[in-house]
């Protein structure tokens, strides 16, 4: 059985298409500049090999971005499959299913009414979500489709753990709490990490460090997400690539003041000119800032110890939330990649158990990034490197529900 995910933006179709008997990538794609004046873009690759790179005038909107697609993937020379019938099933990466998703769903006329109620949650990226879900509908119109929530796995928290400590009010009428985000690459990781171990999630206290562009830290107890370090939107939490984390809301009245800017162009500052890129002046991108660091960058070295300090932060508290942990599992970009910082994260947690093994740390650096186990043996706490893939998790889920 064949399943293509979905992740739609604003003005992009990002796409992947999957064999689900041995879970192995067909075809992979991005249409780029949708709905912009010009320069659209579309890239796709079949088995590795690109069969597309079109540059396209104007691409109107996701329908058309949804047929360039179709398009590519039954290309009679060189596509992954002869017809679209070949495609069984459509998961959609979706941001913000609120308080209403714990889990994916079956797209139907209801889950569509409630991604647009969630519009005002992620505002950004619900309606480019929906276009993409409305887009594959209008194209491939008896193709069953699911939604896959990045937040669905979080919504196991506790109030104690989602309220904000505003007037109750707030939260009854505004559903204003903590949602959390990267929940479907949390929950592959932490599934994956306990069958890795050849243990059970239920009987694991795991934390989960997803470390890319975007960051976000999980305590996973007992298989199911009791904390997370994004909040109502993907802002809150540890530093990120061009995201500030945490901040005391003050900061944004007095900002806002002194610089003259609106809310508005100070969220926008919070989200994409701060972070990593705010602090060191260079880059969002970690390599970059890890470079700059080592040749000696006083604000790279400074990003880079913020962004230490934050992790290891919540590393502490998540382990205080399940009084212990038994995993402490890096993901994503950074989480995979870079020894370097793994190393500066984990220094100095013996006295809770976890002592890193730094040769077998520094051994498992891009590109030879795999499944592994980087604690030393007489380490109490585990830690671990479990490469995520979120779109894994969105087919299998897919798959599931449509063969329900
Ligand atoms: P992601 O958002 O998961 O794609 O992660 C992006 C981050 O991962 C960037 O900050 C990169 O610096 C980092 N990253 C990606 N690949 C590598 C690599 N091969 N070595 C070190 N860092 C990497």
């Amino acid at each position: 059985m064949k399943i293509l995910i979905v992740n739609a933006g604003s003005s992009s179709l990002k796409y992947q298409l999957i064999d689900m008997d041995n879970e192995q990538t067909l075809a992979k794609g991005l249409v780029e500049r949708i709905g912009m004046a010009e320069n659209g873009h579309h890239e796709c690759k079949v088995n590795g090999e690109k069969i597309v790179d079109w540059a396209e005038d104007k691409i109107v909107d996701h329908v058309q971005g949804c047929k360039m697609m179709l398009a590519a993937l039954t290309d009679a020379e060189k596509g992954a499959v002869k017809s679209m019938d070949e495609i069984s099933a459509v998961g959609h990466r979706v941001l913000h299913g609120g308080s209403k998703f714990s889990e994916s769903m079956i797209i139907n006329d209801e889950v569509i009414a409630a991604i647009e109620e969630n519009i005002p949650l992620g505002p950004l990226h619900n309606p480019a979500n929906l276009m993409g879900i409305k887009a594959c509908q209008e194209v491939m119109p008896s193709t069953p489709m699911v939604a896959v929530f990045d937040t669905a796995f979080h919504q196991t928290m506790p109030p104690k753990a989602y309220m904000y400590g505003l007037p109750y009010e707030i939260y009854e009428k505004h559903h204003v709490r903590r949602y959390g985000f990267h929940g479907t690459s949390h929950r592959f990781v932490s599934k994956r990490t306990a069958e890795f171990l050849g243990k059970k999630p239920e009987d694991l206290r795991i934390i989960t460090a997803h470390l890319g562009n975007g960051s976000s830290l999980a305590a996973v107890e007992y298989g199911k997400c009791v904390d997370t370090s994004m909040g109502l939107t993907p802002l809150e939490g540890v530093l990120m690539g061009t995201r500030s984390g945490n901040l005391d809301p003050a900061v944004v009245e007095f900002v806002c003041d002194k610089e003259n800017l609106t809310v508005g162009q100070m969220l926008n500052l919070c989200n994409k000119k701060s972070g990593l890129l705010g602090i060191s002046g260079i880059s969002n991108d970690m390599r970059d800032v890890d470079n700059a660091a080592k040749e000696g960058h006083p604000r790279a070295q400074l990003a880079r110890d913020m962004l230490v300090y934050g992790i290891r932060k919540y590393i502490g508290s998540y382990a205080a939330a399940m009084n212990g942990v038994d995993v402490i599992v890096f993901t994503a970009g950074i989480g995979e990649n870079n020894y370097g910082l793994r190393e500066d994260i984990m220094a100095g947690f013996e006295y809770m158990g976890a002592k890193l093994d730094k040769e077998k740390n520094a051994a498992l650096a891009w590109p030879n990034v795999h499944e592994a186990v980087i604690s030393a043996d007489d380490s109490k706490v585990l830690i671990c490197v479990i490469p995520t893939n979120e779109e894994i998790a969105i087919a299998r889920d897919t798959l599931e529900l449509v063969s329900k």
